[in-house]
């Protein structure tokens, strides 16, 4: 018999019902006022974290899920709820895996549990790559670590840019050159613990959309580390170095680096996300059109709008799909040869602006205003096609990768 299969099991469907119920009845009906407040929703991630939403178990049993579509799971009925709110609680987690995928067992075992802290005691933690002249192009980095091999420290020093959690995270995860002669692969990443001085908080922007995360700058200053907070360790880095310095000195083959499979592992998850907004939007729309009656008749009876919902449905399965077929392949150990998990974040990113904004039309008058959600889903949605690569640079990593050339 063909063990194929499209449906989730007893487990998954009992985790996504919980999750469901608690963005239903907790993120949800904050959604508005955190919004408008655009500060950080404290006590919504204390509750997360009392029900065990909040947690690195929680994270980790979703990312170790064979079927590879925990975490597509989470993070779309996550985002459901809220997009704003969500990142907020998912933010500690997308620095916290990259601790839990390069840092040793003494990192993972240290800093994980400082970058949640406690039920009674929440904390966050932020991931700091981007810089103000280092977006897309990652190879541009200027913030520097020097080894201090006397003290056994690592002294950083840059600024970082659009850090999620940046400035109000107990542990910061920044992303440094080490060698400059190196490019992309002279990088490694740093953890820097609570309360470490020359660590400081920028400008916090004021955003369009998922105003309920913070996003800031974070400024290094002579900011010292100690040894053991090189992700991986110095063995492993120097190591790495080297045959980054070998390849280079060879002619310098295009490099098809681990970096660029990780991102194609983890870019499904924001589609995910995207597929959770418009999903959101989706069912508002399609409910109101079921219910707002103008000419004597449902809105909905007019092919006009009854087409786009059929089409914005479409699209968001069809954007679900894309996300789990990546996501297994992840977990399956499958080559993304046609850059599937950049794929699925392209389709699903585009498709959430789109149907949000479809969503709008819908509801007319009252789609414009604060007293439905979907203006604020439109304005959130618009975050998918920027962050964790723009929509132009997936299709340069899709481009390059189906075609082999070095497209620009
Ligand atoms: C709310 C928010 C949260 C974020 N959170 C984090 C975080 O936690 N940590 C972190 O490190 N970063 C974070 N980012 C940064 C995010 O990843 C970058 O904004 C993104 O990578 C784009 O970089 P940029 O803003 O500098 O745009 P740019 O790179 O300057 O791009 C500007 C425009 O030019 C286009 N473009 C650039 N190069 C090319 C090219 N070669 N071909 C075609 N088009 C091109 C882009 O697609 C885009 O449309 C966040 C950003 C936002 C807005």
């Amino acid at each position: 018999m063909a063990e194929f299969t499209m449906e989730l099991n007893e487990d998954q469907k009992q985790v996504r019902d919980w999750i469901h119920g608690f963005a239903a009845d907790v993120i949800r009906p904050a959604a508005a006022e955190w919004d408008e407040r655009e500060e950080t929703p404290w006590p919504i991630i204390q509750e997360a974290a009392k029900v065990g939403i909040y947690s690195l178990d929680f994270y980790a049993q979703q990312f170790f899920d064979p079927t590879g579509l925990g975490v597509p799971m989470a993070m779309e009925e996550l985002f459901w709820g809220d997009a704003g709110i969500a990142l907020s609680i998912v933010g500690t987690g997308l620095a916290a895996i990259g601790v839990l995928a390069n840092g040793t067992e003494e990192q993972i075992g240290t800093w994980i549990p400082q970058m949640y802290g406690t039920a009674d005691d929440v904390k966050v933690a932020a991931f700091c790559s981007s810089e103000p002249d280092a977006g897309s192009d990652v190879g541009a980095m200027r913030t520097r670590a020097v080894y201090d091999e006397a003290k056994d420290e690592w002294v950083l020093n840059g600024t970082k840019t659009w850090a999620t959690n940046g400035g109000i995270a107990n542990v910061h995860i920044v992303v440094a050159v080490v060698d400059p002669e190196l490019g992309t692969k002279g990088h490694a990443s740093f953890i820097v613990p609570p309360n470490t001085p020359g660590l400081s908080q920028g400008q916090k922007f004021h955003k369009h959309g998922i105003r309920a995360s913070h996003t800031a700058e974070v400024v290094l200053e002579d900011v010292r580390v100690p040894g053991a907070c090189l992700l991986g360790g110095k063995e492993k880095l120097d190591e790495r170095l080297a045959r980054a310095r070998e390849k280079a000195a060879a002619g310098g083959e295009r490099v098809k680096n681990a970096a660029m499979a990780t991102f194609e592992a983890s870019r499904p998850a924001v589609g995910a996300m995207a597929v959770g907004t418009a999903r959101a939007a989706y069912e508002v729309a399609l409910d109101y059109a079921r219910t707002r009656t103008q000419f004597g008749r449902p809105i909905i009876d007019n092919q006009g709008v009854a087409f786009q919902l059929a089409d914005m449905r479409t699209q968001i399965d069809a954007a679900r799909l894309l996300v789990w077929r990546a996501s297994w392949m992840a977990v399956a150990g499958k080559p993304f040869t046609s850059a599937e998990g950049s794929m699925s974040k392209l389709y699903a990113s585009e498709v959430a602006k789109k149907v949000t904004g479809q969503a709008i039309q819908i509801l007319g008058g009252n789609g414009y205003t604060r007293e439905y959600p979907v203006e604020r889903m439109h304005r959130d949605a618009a975050i998918y096609t920027i962050f964790e690569g723009t929509s132009e640079i997936q299709r340069l990593v899709i481009a390059r990768t189906i075609s082999d050339m070095p497209i620009r």
